[in-house]
């Protein structure tokens, strides 16, 4: 039972729902610090531990953030919204109900575009709305306790709901990155999904092709990675045509992926709104946003992501590939950027980035911050390699030490007596001297054994310690050959 099989007869709708955890400083509704160590329950107030009568009050950065989002992602932002309360039973959640948004979420429709193998596309969104997060449960299975931790109740979080327009797990990874990358580049959230901070449940339905109703969905949770989200995507069709070539019904449920075994395991059956009792916060007025004050937040998003990448495109002639990894995050695409227009060679300064620093970067989102060579040193070296003052190798051998003596490159450049040798006269005489020394190869060369010519090159650049401009001395010592 194979994918490709499959995708000749039926094809996969998917639904994305993302929770993205807010980077405020306080939480959503209570006065705690929202940056918190390991420490268990250190970061809570009596909001957090749901204590009787205590009253949430509303992060007005977290609001600010929340709407940066929604309107980056060109949603329509909707004023009043309400608060709700979203009732269910679970010991990390003591006051019994999460505080969330339901029936008038502060944000709707809207879209995330993203290129899928150079083409454009665009994927709806239904809704984004703002909630509080719950605690968390600890077990200890060896000493038979189970122990709550409080320090993630009420952090703010909003969830980012997609149509159900997505077809494949490649374009549901490449949405839920395109994803990532907007709210990173807005700074509002950390985007990792093994931490935590973002994370991404799957309804996955399957349909005969042509079909326009929708299959019956089923919603996978604990996907802690792209690579997860796209196995368990994939594995969940192939779950459900099995299924469905035995005659059996889908059953919608909520499954819980399991990485370890590459499958998944039911939960529960999927809850309907009214299990929840879903009715307006009392303690909370709706929320309403002057049209001024939301203009204002729409004036002040930086460049987006899609933008700065498609201005890659056309100011500095790149790929859609090039430039969706030079902007992959917005540290990189500024450093790109700084070196790219002094140097006035886009593609030098993109060949270099991605094969070379990409290469010695662990994290790019973190690994810029205190990267050396930095933006100008880089500019510095990359000049002399324009210049051919230097090749590729001596470059990249320049490269590496800069990065962990923290020099700038002529430094180096200088104490190494590294410089490539581009003198003509110099080169000549040297491709000369080579095929004088070297007569029997020559003789063999000329009967035929072309491979000979990367002996004379070697012996070349052994001569000139390995400094030898490569072009000019591949010309000149072609030049000598023909005439000897
Ligand atoms: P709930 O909040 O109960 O999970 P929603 O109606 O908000 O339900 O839908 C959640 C997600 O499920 C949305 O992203 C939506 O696009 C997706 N979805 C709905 N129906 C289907 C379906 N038949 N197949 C795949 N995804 C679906
Ligand atoms: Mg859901």
């Amino acid at each position: 039972m194979s994918l490709e099989e499959f995708s000749k007869s039926h094809e996969i709708v998917i639904g994305l729902e993302v929770h993205a955890q807010l980077t405020t400083d306080f939480k959503l509704m209570s006065p705690a610090s929202n940056r918190f160590g390991k420490s268990p329950n250190s970061s809570v107030s009596s909001v957090c531990t749901g204590m009787p009568g205590a009253l949430p009050v509303l992060n007005q950065k977290a609001i600010e953030m929340a709407v940066k989002t929604a309107l980056a992602l060109h949603c329509k932002i909707q004023s009043p919204n309400v608060f709700s309360r979203k009732h269910y039973f679970y010991p990390d959640l003591p006051k019994g109900y999460q505080i969330s948004q339901y029936d008038l979420p502060y944000a709707k429709s809207g879209r995330v575009e993203f290129y899928l193998e150079g083409q454009k596309r665009s994927v709806g969104l239904q809704r984004i709305h703002m909630e509080e997060d719950a605690g968390k449960n600890l077990h200890f299975g060896d000493q038979g306790i189970s122990l709550v931790d409080l320090n993630r109740s009420s952090v703010p979080l909003i969830e980012i709901v997609s149509e159900p327009e997505l077809r494949s797990a490649d374009e549901a990874g490449a949405y839920l990155r395109a994803l990532r990358r907007v709210l990173r580049y807005l700074e509002v959230c950390d985007g990792n999904m093994e931490e935590g901070n973002f994370r991404c449940d799957a309804n996955v339905s399957i349909r005969k092709q042509g079909e326009t109703r929708l299959g019956t969905r089923v919603e996978l949770k604990n996907i802690n990675s792209f690579r997860n989200l796209e196995r368990a995507i994939q594995n969940e069709a192939l779950r459900q045509w099995d299924l469905l070539k035995q005659d059996k019904l889908v059953v919608q449920e909520t499954r819980s992926w399991d990485a370890n075994e590459n499958l998944s395991r039911s939960m529960r059956s999927k809850e309907e709104a009214a299990d929840y009792r879903y009715f307006p916060e009392p303690d909370l007025l709706p929320l309403s946003l002057s049209d001024d004050w939301i203009e204002n937040r729409r004036k002040a998003l930086p460049e987006l992501p899609l933008d700065r990448m498609e201005r890659f495109m056309k100011d500095f002639e790149r790929s859609a590939y090039d430039a969706e990894v030079l902007t992959s995050s917005k540290q990189l695409a500024d450093y790109f950027e700084e070196i790219a227009l002094p140097l006035k060679d886009y593609s030098l300064a993109s060949n270099f980035i991605q094969t070379t620093v990409l290469a010695s970067l662990q994290d790019v989102e973190k690994g810029l911050e205190d990267f050396y060579p930095d933006a100008p040193a880089l500019t510095e070296l990359l000049q002399e390699l324009k210049q051919g003052k230097l090749s590729l190798n001596m470059a990249k051998e320049v490269f590496e030490e800069m990065k962990t003596s923290r020099q700038p490159a002529s430094k180096i450049i200088s104490e190494k007596g590294l410089s490539q040798v581009n003198d003509d006269s110099i080169l000549r005489s040297c491709v000369k001297t080579v095929i004088q020394n070297h007569p029997a190869q020559l003789e063999q060369f000329k009967a035929g054994k072309d491979k000979l010519f990367g002996f004379f090159m070697g012996q070349c650049q052994k001569e000139l310690k390995g400094k030898g401009n490569p072009a000019t001395l591949k010309a000149l010592l072609e030049e000598e050959l023909k005439q000897s």
